[in-house]
């Protein structure tokens, strides 16, 4: 089918709600994607913060394709060994006893608040209260965008479930105005992703915790964007000296095979019993399977260390730009290879602009550009989307 064709069907039957990039992506090889017309394009977005390991990553495939050829899915009514491993493997590399594996993002998040409200009522019927932060994304279904403090989520799905409030983010002051006796849990990224890779001021998450610890308050952490390695440690919060009671994950963490997941601290955990939560599909054999070769790609590939020496390099690179285009790039910020580049405008044009040139990017928030690559890339391909960012910015002039 040609790019036009593929177009048409999806304008007619699609639900209509992606402004997608006029392109039919085909194939995909390391950091490089392709089209349906041959042309080749740097990922420098991985299908969103997903492909870790790039495209086609003979470990990942080879994974995938052997459970696919054992058993690709048999219900939670049976245990299978895929699953016990990776539940194993996640406690031990989280330093929380316990783990859900579900589909996507906003599945682990609506678990993780599950279980804070069950376990919040343990103490008291009053401790169901949520707190999160503005600008927070938690994803896309009633309680996910409820927790997700940004109206344009919000809008048109009222009523929203009860029992969230929002405060500014990295403001320990109205945080402690927020947190009380009622507050069952605090949900944080680590780092902003969606909102515009924010990164809190130093030592704001540590007090997050040490406030939580005083009012009896969950503090959970969604790591579906900053997991699995990306900020160049597996989880974001080792890098604070903390552990939350709770953390999620998604994204990354099969390395493009649907997934999620939450993990919870033994006593927390105790408050699930049979039949409080499940899943047809979470924790099925080709996703564990993916996610643990995922993991052990992680390890023996060094891919922790890469995320750090190339995040940094990133950094240097666009602050370099930065100098070079004042009008432009007004701030470069992240951790590891999560890098976000702020503008002093609107950044479609330069997102299309790099497209055209065969960069893949994205914009959020408006107007920060967002490089979430996977992470194996090299020097070399920092330096390729460098020079091309470097002549669009210079095509573009000042805001
Ligand atoms: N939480 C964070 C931090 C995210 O970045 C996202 C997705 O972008 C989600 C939750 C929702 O994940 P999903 O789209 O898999 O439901």
């Amino acid at each position: 089918m040609n790019k036009n064709a593929v177009m048409a069907l999806d304008a007619q039957y699609y639900l209509p709600v992606f402004a997608r990039y006029p392109i039919v992506l085909e194939r995909g090889e390391g950091p490089y994607v392709y089209d349906n017309e041959g042309k080749k394009y740097l990922d420098f977005l991985a299908g969103i913060a997903v492909n870790l390991l790039g495209h086609g990553h003979p470990g990942l495939v080879k994974a995938v394709a052997e459970q696919a050829g054992k058993l690709i899915h048999c219900s939670n009514l049976y245990y299978t060994e895929v699953q016990a491993k990776l539940v194993q493997k996640l406690a031990q590399r989280s330093g929380l006893e316990r783990v859900f594996i579900a589909n996507s993002g906003a599945e682990a998040n609506e678990g993780a608040m599950k279980l804070a409200r069950k376990y919040g009522k343990l103490q008291s019927e009053s401790k169901v209260e949520i707190i999160t932060a503005q600008h927070s994304f938690h994803g896309r279904t009633l309680a996910t965008l409820t927790a997700t403090a940004q109206e344009k989520y919000q809008k048109g799905y009222e009523p929203l479930p009860q029992g969230f409030s929002h405060v500014p983010f990295g403001d320990l002051t109205a945080m402690e105005a927020a947190v009380s006796a009622k507050t069952c849990a605090v949900l944080l990224e680590p780092i902003q992703g969606e909102g515009g890779v924010h990164v809190p001021p130093a030592g704001y998450l540590k007090a997050v915790r040490e406030l939580c610890d005083k009012h009896g308050a969950l503090l959970i952490f969604d790591e579906i964007q900053t997991g699995v390695g990306r900020t160049g440690t597996f989880f974001a919060y080792e890098q604070e000296g903390i552990t939350p009671d709770i953390v999620t994950l998604a994204k990354g963490l099969a390395g493009g095979v649907p997934i999620g997941a939450f993990l919870a601290r033994e006593e927390v955990a105790q408050a699930f019993h049979a039949g409080d939560h499940g899943s047809t599909f979470g924790g099925n054999p080709l996703a564990c399977a993916a996610a643990l070769a995922v993991m052990e790609a992680m390890e023996e590939e060094g891919l922790l260390d890469n995320a750090n020496k190339l995040g940094q390099l990133l950094q240097d690179k666009l602050r370099q730009l930065a100098q070079k285009y004042p009008g432009v790039i007004t701030t470069v910020r992240g951790r590891g290879l999560i890098v976000g580049a702020e503008l002093a405008g609107q950044g479609r044009g330069i997102v299309e602009a790099c497209l055209e040139k065969g960069v893949i990017i994205n914009c959020t928030a408006g107007n920060v550009l967002r490089f979430v690559p996977p992470l194996n890339i090299t020097a070399a391909h920092i330096e390729e989307v460098i020079a091309v960012l470097d002549g669009v910015l210079k095509e573009h002039g000042a805001f």
